[in-house]
């Protein structure tokens, strides 16, 4: 299969749009790629955080198209046969991924969609599943207060709002005080300084989004026995814990979390379809993805970037069938 796609030559470089030609995997799908979104991970991909990753690489796990004239979403761990068992594959790293018109994966991670507003998935679905299993990790009870870091990014602006929905009690933290009224009509309480607890009291659970740049201040927001979940660590800085015995004297628990299932991704997809959910994003074509990536980076984008694909791959790849 030919197609156009944004390739990654080496790590941390300006991706190349490019025609490639990739052969399907037997018994896999081709589907065309509508819009994908650029999660967190993928820029921990890009500058190279993953050391068994290779290059060249197409990231991109956060893919919604259609297959057969079918839409569809992409749960992102495929399962694959290799050396006579069965490996994870995950889409974007070990597998090729969607910053491409054309992406080819089993049939058995297709979710279908109920509506083809493609970008709106793009935009939510990944942040919302991931606020699900991390709520799971949590042990989060309905009444509970949270700290969120890094509210305004993907998983932020999205997860924020999958709290709020459970009955958490939402602290909705960023620096960027312009965007206070906006956390307030999501339902969470907007704070500009990781010292809210004075006023507010302690939380049962932090969310930590961004990871090594706040992870010392948002821990001290947490009461006795409170739990602090690492989602993510946006800079990829090693973290250091500046205060032990807070750790210690307070019984925190760290715990991490990563990804999510089929049945948390499928969740996610009912919830945005239902109206939930408000998607954030901002569209950019799939020419565009280092403008894109530049913008997250200073930090000009509220929710997800989201690659829009459009471009016909050609009459006949409009209604891709089975294996390639
Ligand atoms: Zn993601």
């Amino acid at each position: 299969m030919r197609f156009k796609a944004a390739v990654l030559h080496s790590w941390g470089s300006p991706f190349s749009i490019e025609e490639v030609e990739l052969d399907g995997r037997e018994g896999w799908t081709w589907l065309r790629v509508r819009a994908t979104g650029i999660c967190g991970r993928d820029r921990v991909v890009w500058r190279g955080g993953f050391r068994n990753l290779k290059t060249p690489l197409i990231p991109g796990h956060e893919v919604y198209g259609e297959a057969g004239s079918r839409p569809y979403g992409v749960y992102p761990a495929v399962e694959a046969p290799c050396n006579g068992s069965t490996c994870t594959l995950l889409l974007g790293e070990t597998t090729p991924g969607g910053y491409a018109e054309m992406v080819n994966v089993p049939s058995s991670s297709l979710v279908e969609l109920p509506t083809r507003e493609y970008a709106r998935y793009a935009a939510a679905v990944c942040g919302v599943a991931t606020m699900i299993h991390a709520s799971k990790v949590a042990g989060l009870g309905p009444g509970d207060k949270v700290l969120v870091t890094g509210s305004l990014g993907g998983v932020g602006i999205h997860g924020i709002q999958y709290l709020a929905m459970r009955g958490a009690r939402v602290y909705a933290f960023t620096r960027r005080r312009q965007y206070a009224r906006l956390l307030e009509e999501l339902g969470v309480e907007p704070v500009h300084s990781l010292d809210f607890y004075r006023r507010t009291g302690r939380v049962d659970v932090v969310m930590e989004l961004v990871g090594a740049r706040t992870v010392n201040e948002s821990m001290r927001s947490l009461r006795q026995g409170g739990t602090l979940v690492l989602v993510g660590n946006i800079g990829g800085e090693p973290i250091v814990i500046e205060r032990p015995a807070l750790l210690v004297m307070r019984e925190i628990s760290i715990k991490g979390t990563a990804a999510y299932t089929i049945e948390e991704y499928r969740e996610a997809i009912g919830l945005v379809a239902q109206g939930r959910i408000r998607p954030f994003y901002k569209a950019y074509k799939l020419e565009e993805v280092n403008k894109a990536y530049r913008d997250i980076e200073e930090g000009k984008v509220v929710g997800r970037a989201v690659l829009v694909i459009d471009s016909p791959a050609g009459e006949e790849e409009a209604h891709p069938q089975g294996a390639g």
